[in-house]
């Protein structure tokens, strides 16, 4: 098992794979895992251990990836190999990025927001109310409380394109950019916080606010992207500031030959702005001068976040164990695996 000495030394770009366990729908369907992590780096896809007959479904194949997080590792866990070192950063004056990516019902959500299945929803176990509590607990740090800083957050979605604000009755703004190509969400609630419960109540009218009118909550989120933001001011000056993303899903290849036409703009939308996303994470990774933030709304509002010296960024892939799921796991982990 992991233990903090394995954390690896500073970088900018920390790539990770979450596999979650067989769910009762995967059970009662008796489709079968695929899916191990042999040790803490490496996730393998191979044939179900019990084979239901002898064709040969799959070609093993092995990926690596900073940390690899098995079925029984708990949020907090992953979140202390993920998102607990980008903190430091935000109060270092600096730009941090979480990613959740993978198909919907992977488990990104449970990962970025906790655990709201059944009845007893529950987000303080995940990463936004983690991350939270803990830049409470640095700010009472005599090196930090010197600096006074304040803590805002703020939380919208975007939807086919455009920005909607889950702190404002999701009123759709406008995203410009100034001379300076400075991006600015026009009207953006931005609140004060003072204690992790603050968050907790944010996050919750936020995560009500997201599903609110929709037949499914499922539907709906696995078409938006979500993002979460806990920013330091200095009166009232930037500094620092922590995007935490809940991706829509990326199992959108089936769109693209729906017949209904806003399920195929979507779908279009969704690889585009993944594909985007991609790309400035890599062009962060390897110190280009160019990032192609332009190319879809998801990277425009992070721009900030992908430009500068002390930016850093983490994702995590989310995937399920099934065979059934095999060929969208198969997608994440190739698109994990460029982006290291
Ligand atoms: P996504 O947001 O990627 O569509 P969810 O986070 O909603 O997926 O997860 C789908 C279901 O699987 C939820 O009921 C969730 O509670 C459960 N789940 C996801 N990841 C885990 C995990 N690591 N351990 C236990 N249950 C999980
Ligand atoms: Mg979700």
């Amino acid at each position: 098992p992991l233990t903090t000495t394995d954390l690896i030394e500073e970088h900018r770009i920390c790539v990770c794979v979450r596999k979650r366990p067989l769910n009762k729908k995967e059970l009662t369907v008796k489709d079968l895992d695929v899916i191990t992590i042999p040790s803490k780096d490496v996730v393998m896809v191979h044939e179900p251990k019990q084979k239901v007959d002898l064709t040969r479904y799959l070609e093993n194949q092995t990926f690596r990836f900073d940390y690899a997080f098995d079925e029984s590792t708990t949020n907090e866990m992953v979140y202390r190999f993920t998102a607990r070192p980008l903190v430091e950063t935000i109060f270092d004056r600096g730009m941090a990025t979480c990613f959740a990516y993978g198909q919907t019902g992977s488990g990104k959500t449970h990962t970025m927001g906790g655990d709201f299945s059944g009845k007893n929803q529950d987000c303080s176990k995940g990463i936004y109310a983690l991350a939270a509590r803990d830049v409470f607990l640095m700010l009472k740090k005599p090196n930090y409380k010197k600096l006074d800083l304040q803590v805002y957050a703020t939380f919208f979605e975007i939807y086919s394109g455009k920005v909607f604000d889950l702190l404002n009755h999701k009123a759709k703004l406008r995203v410009l950019e100034d001379g300076k190509q400075q991006v600015q969400v026009v009207g953006l609630q931005e609140r004060e916080v003072r204690c992790t419960e603050d968050v907790l109540k944010l996050i919750e009218m936020g995560n009500s606010c997201r599903t609110s009118g929709q037949t499914s909550a499922n539907a709906h989120s696995s078409r938006s992207h979500a993002v979460f933001q806990i920013i330091l001011r200095k009166k009232g000056k930037m500094h620092g500031k922590f995007s935490l993303i809940d991706l829509a899903g990326n199992e959108r290849g089936a769109d693209t030959s729906s017949a209904d036409r806003q399920t195929r703009l979507e779908g279009a939308e969704i690889n585009k702005s993944l594909l985007a996303l991609k790309e400035c994470i890599r062009a962060l990774g390897r110190n280009k001068p160019h990032t192609p933030f332009r190319a879809s709304k998801l990277t425009q509002v992070l721009r900030d976040s992908f430009i500068g010296e002390n930016s850093r960024t983490c994702m995590i892939a989310t995937i399920s164990p099934g065979m059934a799921s095999c060929e969208n796991t198969l997608n994440t982990l190739r698109y994990a695996n460029r982006v290291k």
